[in-house]
C-alpha cells in the first residue's frame, strides 16, 4: 500500500522529497553490466550478418551438399572462399555452445564468452539451460554435440544437413551463443538493482505499533536493527 502524496514519514517527519535531497537520488546510470550487454548485442548482431553473408555467397550447385562432407574435404572446396572461416565460426560458437551444455547438464562450471558460471550457481545455470531447452524442442537437434543420453534419437551437430541448412544451423546456434551469454547478464542487472536503495515513503509495520505507519527509506533502515 503506498501512502498519499505529501506524506510525511512517522518518525523523521520528512517528505520523499526531503529524504530525497537528504541522501541524494541515484540517477539511473550506465554500468559495467548495461556495456557488457551492449557489446554482446552487437556481436550477435555482426556474426548473424556474417553468416548470412556467406549462406548468400555459396554457389547454389554447393547447397545442397552435406555440410559436414564439405568441411570436411576444405581442399576440394576451395571454390567457397570462406570455408575456414566457417570452420572457425564453428569452433568458437557451435562448439562452444556445446560445451557450455554438456557441462551445464552435468552440473560442473562453464564458461561462455566473458562469463563463468560456477557449478553451484543454479540460478544461472538454469537460466542458460531453460533456453537450451527451449532450443532443442524447436529445432529437434540435442545442442550437446552428442553427449546426451537419448542422442539416438535426436541428430546431433550438423548431422545430416546439407550445407545451405548447415549455415542456417551456425546462423542459429551462433544466436543461441549469445542469448545465453545475454540471460546471464540479465541475472546480473537483477542483482545490481536489488542492490540499489530505492528511496521513497511506504508503509511499513512497526513492532509494538498496531498499524501500518508511513515510513521513509532512511529511518525503515534505522529501526530495522532494533
Ligand atoms: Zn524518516
Amino acid at each position: 500500500m503506498a501512502p498519499r502524496d505529501g506524506v510525511r514519514c512517522w518518525i523523521c517527519g520528512r517528505t520523499v522529497e526531503e529524504v530525497q535531497q537528504l541522501i541524494g537520488n541515484p540517477a539511473a546510470e550506465v554500468t559495467d553490466v548495461d556495456r557488457s550487454m551492449a557489446k554482446v548485442v552487437d556481436a550477435r548482431t555482426r556474426f548473424a550478418k556474417t553468416v548470412s553473408d556467406w549462406w548468400e555467397g555459396v554457389p547454389e550447385q554447393f547447397k545442397n551438399m552435406d555440410f559436414n562432407f564439405v568441411m570436411g574435404n576444405p581442399t576440394q572446396f576451395k571454390s567457397i572462399r570462406f570455408l575456414d572461416d566457417v570452420q572457425q565460426a564453428r569452433k568458437s560458437h557451435v562448439e562452444a555452445v556445446w560445451e557450455v551444455v554438456g557441462r551445464g547438464r552435468e552440473g560442473k562450471d562453464f564458461t561462455i564468452g566473458d562469463m563463468k558460471v560456477d557449478a553451484n550457481d543454479e540460478r544461472r545455470r538454469q537460466a542458460v539451460m531453460r533456453e537450451v531447452e527451449d532450443f532443442e524442442r524447436r529445432t529437434g537437434r540435442a545442442l550437446d554435440g552428442g553427449k546426451q543420453a537419448d542422442e539416438a534419437s535426436r541428430p546431433k551437430g550438423f548431422d545430416g544437413l546439407k550445407l545451405g541448412e548447415g549455415l542456417r544451423y551456425l546462423r542459429d546456434v551462433g544466436a543461441v551463443y549469445y542469448t545465453l551469454q545475454q540471460r546471464l547478464l540479465e541475472v546480473d542487472k537483477e542483482d545490481e538493482r536489488k542492490k540499489m536503495p530505492t528511496i521513497g515513503i511506504g508503509m511499513a509495520k512497526v513492532k509494538s505499533f498496531p498499524k501500518p505507519v508511513p515510513l521513509c527509506t532512511v529511518c525503515e533502515g534505522l529501526i530495522k536493527g532494533l
